[in-house]
């Protein structure tokens, strides 16, 4: 049982072994839904959109894995991947928070985004030089590594995430969305290679009623880019070891699972009233 009376870690807390531009973003957007996912760990029903995703995302893993093997990438390969994935988390990862008749229809819908990624122009036709690549890199002005893993790197070196959507994205806000991310791969190629990627690139999944597959590309990041989201990553990695874990209603709230427990968080902060 988790003692939510309990105050987050003092402000003596060390700093982590390194930072992943997920868990940095995280950070940034509620530092005290971050310390209930990641700190304290607690465990809540995945919902059908987050089992999805991942689905998906083993699937197009699959894919691109066979097309760098140089095996079998049919779609019928592809479509048995997905269903694998699919019992496979849920069996490891969930249980998944269905509704009646829900399940099915998540599944079928899953199997048509993974169908029109295949038939879209989105899909590599050459060998791509990478597949979900860890990379862990010390970077000038971060006080821990960065560490990350890119979906896919293509023949021409450009990096790309690939992103599960309800609806159609918005271009310029998709790129400002996940700036933190985009540019922190940009940082983990070039100094793993010392090539610059000629774009960043986000793949969108639509699961609308027809899938879309869309691509949004960004250029590589110059350097004041870099240098704010270099400070950005750096701010989240600063705070989270001082202890600074507090609400941040907005937006966010909405689709937050900790809810309750934030409700129930009761803010001692004794060093502070020390002070
Ligand atoms: S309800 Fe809002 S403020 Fe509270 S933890 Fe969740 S996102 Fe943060």
């Amino acid at each position: 049982m988790i003692a939510l009376a309990d105050p987050p870690p003092s402000r003596t807390s060390t700093l982590p072994d390194y930072i992943s531009p997920s868990a940095a973003k995280s950070y940034l957007a509620c530092s005290l839904r971050f310390y209930f996912e990641r700190v304290l760990q607690i465990k809540k029903a995945t919902t059908p959109a987050l089992h999805l995703g991942k689905s998906v995302h083993e699937a197009l893993q699959a894919f691109h894995l066979a097309r760098w093997r140089g095996t079998d990438d049919s779609p019928e390969v592809v479509a048995a991947a997905f269903e694998d994935s699919f019992i496979k988390l849920e069996r490891n990862e969930g249980p998944v928070k269905w509704k009646e008749g829900e399940r099915e229809k998540c599944r079928f819908a899953g199997l048509r985004v993974v169908a029109a990624y295949l038939d879209s122009p989105e899909a590599p036709t050459a060998k791509p030089r990478a597949v979900e690549v860890p990379l862990t890199e010390d970077i000038a002005g971060l006080c821990v590594p960065l560490t990350g893993t890119v979906d896919l790197v293509t023949d021409i070196f450009a990096p790309i995430d690939f992103k599960s959507a309800a609806a159609k994205p918005d271009p310029k806000h998709a790129v400002f969305d996940h700036e933190i991310q985009l540019v922190a791969y940009q940082l983990l190629l070039e100094k793993a290679t010392g090539e610059k990627p000629p774009s960043l690139d986000l793949v969108f999944l639509v699961k609308t009623k027809v899938p879309q597959v869309i691509r949004v590309s960004s250029p590589p990041a110059d350097s004041k880019r870099k240098d704010r989201v270099i400070r950005m990553i750096d701010t989240a990695v600063t705070s989270m070891s001082e202890g600074r874990f507090h609400p941040q209603p907005g937006m966010t709230c909405m689709s937050c699972q900790y809810r309750n427990e934030c409700k129930r968080w009761p803010g001692n902060m004794p060093e502070r009233r020390a002070a």
